[in-house]
Parts: C-alpha cells; sequence; structure tokens
C-alpha cells in the first residue's frame, strides 16, 4: 500500500475536503447565542440562496442527508397520505423505505436503476388519480447509486400538465453544487441536499430548501415531528440563531465552500462537473467498459457507474486499486454490488487529479485482469486538453 502523497478520495461522497474549508473549521468555536453567530447564521442564508436558486425559507439540520429526507416528509404530509416514488435506485428505494416506515401509503413507479424518473409515468399516475390523493412525488435528482440525473423540469412539466396539486420533493444529495438545479424556476416544494458532496465540507449537515406551497403544507401537516420541525428554525434564524446548539464549525467550513462556489462562479463549477464526466465517460468507452447510465440525456455530472463484464468482481478492483495506489472508489450498492464501481468526479476537483483518479482506475482493471483496451487515460487526456 502507498502511503505517500494524498490519499485519492474519489468516491461520490464525501469528497475532497479543500484546505481552505478544513482550516475555517479549526478556529474556536463561538457562543451560539451571541452576535458573531447571528452574523454567520446571516452570512449562511444569504450565500446559501443562489445555490439552491431559490428566494425562499433554507432550513439547515446539523444531520446526515437522511435527516433532511425525513424532515422533508414529516413537515408537508400527514399518517397515511399517499405518495409518488420513482425507483430510480438504491437512494430512492431508500427513501421510499422509510416513508413507508413513517406510516405513508407509498405508491411506487418501478425502474431498472439505467433511467432517471420517466415523466410520461408521472403524467400517467397523476391522471388516473382524478381523486388527488397523491400528496407528494418523491424524485432523487442525482441518483447516487448509478449515475443516473432525472429531468427535473420534464417531470415538474409532467405534473401541471395534469393539474394535480401534488407537492414535489427532490433530493440532491450529490447533485447540489455540482449539477445545474433551480428550486424557484423548476417549481420544486422541497429540496433535499447534504454537506458532503458538490458543497465539499465533511458529512454533518444538511438542508430543506422550502417552497411558500411546502410552508402551506407544513401548517396542517400531521406526522408527528419536533427536532424536524421547520418552523422554530426558520424563527429563530430570521434572529441568526438555532432553535437547539447549532454545528457551529461545520458552519464555519460551509461559510468557507459558499465563498470558494462564488469567487469560481455556479456556472463555471456546473460546467466543470460536465466536463470531468465527458472525460471519464470517454475514457470508459475506450477502455471498452460500459457506463451503467443508458440515456444520452441523463448522465450524471458528478460520478460515473461503471459496468464491470461478467466473470470480474468489481470490488475485487476496487480492493487492488485501494491496495495499490491509495485510492478509494465507490461501491456497487443494492442489487449493483460487485457488478459496478462507481467514481466520483464531483467538488473540489481539477483536471489533474481526475487524470490521476483514472489513471488508478486504467491500473486497477489491468492489475484485476479485466480485458481492456488501455486508451482509456488517453481519451480522457485529449478532452481535458481542450477548454
Ligand atoms: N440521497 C442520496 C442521493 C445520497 O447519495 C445519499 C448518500 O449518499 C443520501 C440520500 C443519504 O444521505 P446520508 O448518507 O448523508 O444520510
Amino acid at each position: 500500500m502507498t502511503s505517500t502523497g494524498r490519499h485519492f478520495l474519489q468516491i461520490p461522497g464525501p469528497t475532497n475536503t479543500p484546505d481552505r474549508v478544513l482550516r475555517a473549521i479549526a478556529a474556536p468555536t463561538i457562543d451560539h447565542r451571541g452576535p458573531q453567530f447571528a452574523d454567520l447564521t446571516r452570512d449562511i442564508l444569504r450565500r446559501l440562496g443562489p445555490v439552491f436558486g431559490t428566494t425562499g425559507p433554507i432550513v439547515v439540520y446539523p444531520a446526515s442527508g437522511t435527516g433532511a429526507w425525513e424532515a422533508a416528509l414529516v413537515n408537508t404530509l400527514s399518517p397515511g397520505d399517499r405518495v409518488l416514488c420513482f425507483e430510480t435506485g438504491h437512494f430512492a428505494t431508500l427513501w421510499q423505505d422509510m416513508a413507508q416506515r413513517l406510516g405513508l401509503d407509498v405508491e411506487v413507479v418501478p425502474g431498472d436503476w439505467r433511467h432517471g424518473a420517466d415523466p410520461a409515468e408521472a403524467t400517467a399516475r397523476l391522471t388516473a388519480d382524478t381523486g388527488h390523493t397523491i400528496r407528494a412525488v418523491l424524485v432523487v435528482h442525482n441518483e447516487t447509486s448509478t449515475g443516473v440525473t432525472s429531468r427535473i423540469p420534464e417531470i415538474r412539466a409532467a405534473i401541471d400538465a395534469t393539474g394535480h396539486p401534488a407537492l414535489l420533493l427532490v433530493d440532491t444529495v450529490s447533485s447540489l453544487a455540482s449539477i445545474d438545479y433551480r428550486h424557484d424556476q423548476w417549481g420544486v416544494d422541497v429540496t433535499i441536499a447534504g454537506s458532503q458532496k458538490g458543497l465539499m465540507l465533511p458529512p454533518g449537515l444538511s438542508f430543506n430548501a422550502v417552497s411558500a406551497k411546502a410552508l402551506a403544507a407544513s401548517r396542517t401537516a400531521r406526522l408527528p415531528r419536533s427536532f424536524w420541525d421547520w418552523a422554530p428554525i426558520i424563527e429563530a434564524n430570521a434572529r441568526g440563531f438555532f432553535p437547539y446548539t447549532p454545528a457551529t464549525n461545520l458552519l464555519y467550513g460551509l461559510r468557507e465552500a459558499l465563498r470558494m462556489l462564488d469567487e469560481e462562479g455556479l456556472p463555471q463549477v456546473y460546467a466543470r462537473h460536465q466536463r470531468h464526466a465527458e472525460a471519464t465517460r470517454l475514457a470508459v468507452r475506450a477502455w471498452g467498459l460500459e457506463v451503467l447510465c443508458a440515456d444520452e440525456r441523463e448522465h450524471s455530472g458528478s460520478l460515473t457507474a461503471v459496468l464491470v463484464p461478467d466473470g470480474h468482481d468489481a470490488d475485487e478492483i476496487r480492493a487492488i486499486v485501494l491496495d495499490r495506489w491509495n485510492m478509494s472508489l465507490g461501491t456497487g450498492l443494492g442489487r449493483l454490488a460487485g457488478r459496478v464501481f462507481r467514481i466520483g468526479h464531483l467538488g473540489d476537483l481539477n483536471d489533474l487529479m481526475l487524470a490521476g483518479t483514472l489513471a488508478g482506475v486504467q491500473m486497477g482493471l489491468v492489475a484485476a485482469g479485466v480485458p481492456i483496451d488501455p486508451a482509456g487515460v488517453t481519451a480522457a487526456l485529449d478532452r481535458l486538453q481542450k477548454r
């Protein structure tokens, strides 16, 4: 095992935390009821708006993304409410399971884990629901287990075409601040996000961006909630505070990460991710391997899931890459275990980090005896040579 140099953390989150963010987190913790803290909260909430594409409230939780999933459900829904879920992969399935455990009536649109949520299915299911009993549509924007990005504006248009009043809840845990996203413009009611991917922070913070319609729904929603309740948080935030002891040092890190995103510019951040995703796909195809995502319109900008040929174990390749080149790649999750490995290319990444990542994957494939054409890295470098 090579232990010199930096570890390559090329899983699709948590991502590499920039030194600037780590240094910000290392500052002394301050009084969370003092004036300096109020400035921090206000600065963060102001800077978060453009990242979500919203002028509405954004609730920050000291929790992982799973907590923000729960918050979105318990704030907007009541026991027994029907929700329409798209089974795009492992994370969509986990969110569905949670909805079921919370006592919601879950209708699942099955999927093959190679495509995003189908807008035509949304139209069909909502048209069939003449009594408007479906209260919310749940979609994972970027399915981290498959590298497939659902087309949220098309889902929105499909819902609108039916005149159905269901809320639209969207998980952007692995797309926010990596892939173009617009909460207000796309008519999303609750956007769920996490700190540890495009936002370049360690795990531990998560978010709900809330539309006026979702806020109105929260006033009558009856699922039990206490810690996750938006109302006391939004109220305390208006004064710069939280109704509990917040994760002060992670908030320092968040402020620094938001400054970095602002300095680069969101359009440039999105373009960088797309360019790296494109270079990665060129490498995979030049190796003679298959990208899991089966629709050209839905390739993820933040990660690529690679199918390994029959007779080979993706986790064995990952183990070799870790052992010999000190790089972590994402494992296959759920029904994809052993069949895919995932290359994370999101967060704080540049051309040479991606080139190194793809070189490590190529060497790992060769070392594992996978029959590939070692032209992958060259194909990626040709793409990276261009702007
Ligand atoms: N949703 C997506 C798309 C994810 O990728 C993840 C985690 O990777 C989650 C939700 C769950 O978030 P967490 O593991 O932070 O609880």
